[in-house]
């Protein structure tokens, strides 16, 4: 049984997320001497930690590596006394103040919670893929990509993320494979023009990989790919798994007590706010944003966030237009 946890109520409010929304919020939090924890949970500094190069953050003509921007953030939140911790949330207790934040080693107390809480890399779902999670199959070509040097590989998705991680992954990998289940990819022109331009890089289109075949003593051996049109089903020899097929909300912990979409997502109140269905928690980011899942999208919202947090708590704790049902906000 664990030990009774320390239950500390030195902080007005607590960030829970250390991406670019959290950092931002971080910012002008304690810029408006509010000095907020942080609750950075397992993969401090979000998912940027786990790219390359950042080329379309605003402010950095020769790009960023991601990791290194994140670091950026997270001291200037520093300078101005926000205080990370590297601590993950396991429960939270909303109803009614304070609000009672519950990590794997203490127990916060707080006034106003922002929830920058990110999201997480999605699985295709397949028992052998989990078997094989760490053997061979990734979900990070930053992280894992080394491991891969001179062996051929399979990418599967078909955005952005899929794109940049097949050409991030030739500078190891002898040959990548994009496994897509369609026909068109979802990435962007640049990013698609890139990998197709690149001679390392082929194409499986119209299919999905129906099992990994593999052990973890000895890694993957091969695929087996499902023809969507012929419906074949085939062997494809190869080394490694990344999939790349997008993310989910880090919401879990929520659910009951935030107003959460089918997908999982954080409801906003009204459009131009970042109020949750609860009184004093803001949310931003990507456990909020489904639709441009930015670095510089995610950090506005934090900055938003932050903005309407500092409003409620200097304001009489209300926020405007708050008590009308969701839809009704925008009739005066
Ligand atoms: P995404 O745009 O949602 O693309 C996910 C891809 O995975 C889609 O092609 C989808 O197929 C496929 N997919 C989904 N579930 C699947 C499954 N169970 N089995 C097989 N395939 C599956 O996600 P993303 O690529 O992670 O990008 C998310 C956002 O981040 C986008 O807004 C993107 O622009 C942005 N982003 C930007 C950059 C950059 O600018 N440097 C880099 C990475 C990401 P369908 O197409 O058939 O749905």
């Amino acid at each position: 049984m664990r030990a009774a946890m320390e239950r500390i109520t030195d902080y007005k409010v607590i960030v829970i997320g250390s991406g670019p929304a959290g950092c931002t919020a971080a910012i002008y939090l304690s810029r408006a001497n509010l000095a907020p924890l942080v609750l950075e949970g397992l993969q401090p500094g979000g998912q940027l930690t786990i790219t390359t190069d950042v080329e379309n953050y605003p402010g950095f003509p020769d790009g960023i590596l991601g990791p290194k921007l994140m670091d950026l953030m997270r001291q200037q939140a520093e300078r101005f006394g926000a205080v990370f911790k590297m601590e993950q949330v396991e429960s939270v207790q909303l109803i009614g103040h304070p609000f009672t934040i519950t990590t794997d080693s203490h127990i916060y107390e707080c006034e106003s919670l922002i929830v920058a809480a990110g999201a997480s890399a999605m699985q295709i779902g397949l028992p052998s893929e989990k078997a094989l999670q760490g053997f061979g199959v990734s979900y990070c070509a930053t992280c894992d990509g080394f491991f891969f040097k001179n062996k051929e590989i399979v990418v599967v998705g078909g955005g952005d993320s899929a794109m940049e991680e097949a050409t991030f992954l030739t500078k190891f990998a002898s040959k990548v494979t994009v496994v897509h289940r369609r026909e068109e990819l979802r990435a962007s022109k640049i990013m698609q023009d890139r990998a197709r331009g690149n001679p390392k890089i082929q194409f499986i289109l119209n299919s999905t990989v129906d099992e990994v075949i593999g052990t973890k003593e000895g890694g993957i051996t091969s695929l087996k790919l499902r023809n969507l049109k012929s419906n074949d089903v085939t062997d494809f020899a190869t080394q490694g798994l990344f999939v790349a097929i997008g993310h989910t909300p880090n919401t879990q912990v929520y659910a009951g007590q935030l107003e959460l979409d089918e997908r999982g997502y954080i409801c906003l109140r009204h459009p131009h706010s970042t109020a949750t269905n609860i009184q004093g928690v803001f949310a931003c980011g990507d456990a909020v944003d489904h639709v441009y899942r930015q670095a510089v999208t995610a950090a506005g919202t934090g900055c938003m966030a932050a903005l309407d947090c500092e409003k409620w708590l200097t304001h009489e704790r209300i926020t405007e237009r708050w008590d009308l049902p969701v839809g009704e906000e925008d009739r005066d």
